[in-house]
């Protein structure tokens, strides 16, 4: 029986020199490996107490859906600029190189309501950082935060410090 970490494709040099990519199409490509995610990401926060699961564009999307469909949750996509018709909160972010500007609809989260943010993977930590200020600002809780991957050596948990953090697969 093959393992979450086995359906991972890791790309040496993408999207560029000294960066090794992991790549999760190949494990939702696979019927198993989708189902070892998902399975696994539920795991993660079933016995968290909230209402919502945030996921952002676009691999957010695809790991945070399903796992709100499976809990009964509600799910709120965060999009990068412009996309959301909308009014909306914004946030700006450093990248490695520039910055970013992420969004979500304003009256998406209620003052008290709790959430659950997912993604496929942290780095540096900055994209969720950007969400849990969102949240925060319009008075939600973000109780939880679960990742199908962790590249430890990038330290994106010192970020995210007093948060319950969780990842189903860790590379060092
Ligand atoms: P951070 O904000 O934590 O630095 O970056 C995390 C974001 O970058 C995630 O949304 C993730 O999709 C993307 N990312 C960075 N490196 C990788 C990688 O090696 N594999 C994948 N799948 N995504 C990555």
């Amino acid at each position: 029986m093959k393992k979450l970490e086995d359906y991972v494709v890791s790309i040496p040099d993408f999207p560029k020199a000294g960066i090794i990519f992991r790549d999760v199409t190949s494990i939702i490509s696979d019927k198993d490996g989708l189902k070892l995610a998902i399975d696994s990401l539920v795991d993660n926060v079933k016995d968290l107490d909230f209402d919502i699961v945030i996921g952002p564009e676009s691999r957010g999307f695809i790991f945070g859906m399903p796992v709100a469909y499976n809990l009964g949750k509600a799910f709120v996509p965060v999009r990068k600029q412009g996309k959301l018709p909308r009014e909306v909160i914004s946030r700006e972010y450093d990248l490695e190189y520039g910055s970013a500007i992420i969004e979500m609809h304003k009256d998406a989260i209620k003052p008290g309501d709790k959430v659950v943010i997912i993604d496929d993977l942290i780095a540096t930590g900055g994209t969720i950082e950007a969400i849990i200020k969102m949240v925060e600002e319009l008075g939600g809780e973000v109780v939880g935060i679960s990742f199908v991957m962790e590249l430890k050596g990038l330290n994106g948990r010192d970020k995210l410090k007093g948060y319950n953090v969780t990842s189903s697969i860790a590379y060092e």
